[in-house]
């Protein structure tokens, strides 16, 4: 608890000891000059990260986005056979999702209209 407190009145740009706020929102800084500073500083680091991110250095950590890019290997991997025989399964399932929303769709206005 008391490392807390410490924390808390410290500035959090120079380090330097504050008086914590008497009310409202603990003060992060020892005065106008460091919060500035802070905040140009957190500034350049959003900066930095947005530049590093369309630099595409981020884009191999984003979750998700290997696996993105191992079903697109998977799918264009294989002789042109067996690339369309993929495309069609993937059809087949699309069809069948779309009859079985359609199912849905007709029993959900058949209950309104029993209900009306
Ligand atoms: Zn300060």
């Amino acid at each position: 608890m008391s490392v807390r407190v410490t924390k808390l009145t410290e500035c959090a740009s120079c380090g330097a000891e504050i008086e914590p706020a008497a009310t409202g929102r603990p003060r992060e800084t020892c005065g106008d000059r460091c919060r500035q500073a802070l905040w140009r500083k957190r500034e350049a680091e959003v900066r930095k990260r947005e530049a590093q991110w369309h630099r595409g250095e981020q884009r191999r950590e984003e979750p998700g986005r290997r696996s993105i890019q191992d079903l697109r290997r998977a799918f264009f991997s294989g002789s042109a056979e067996e690339q369309r025989a993929k495309r069609d399964e993937i059809a087949r399932r699309l069809r069948e999702r779309d009859l079985e929303l359609r199912r849905q769709r007709d029993r959900c206005l058949a209950e309104s209209e029993v209900a009306a």
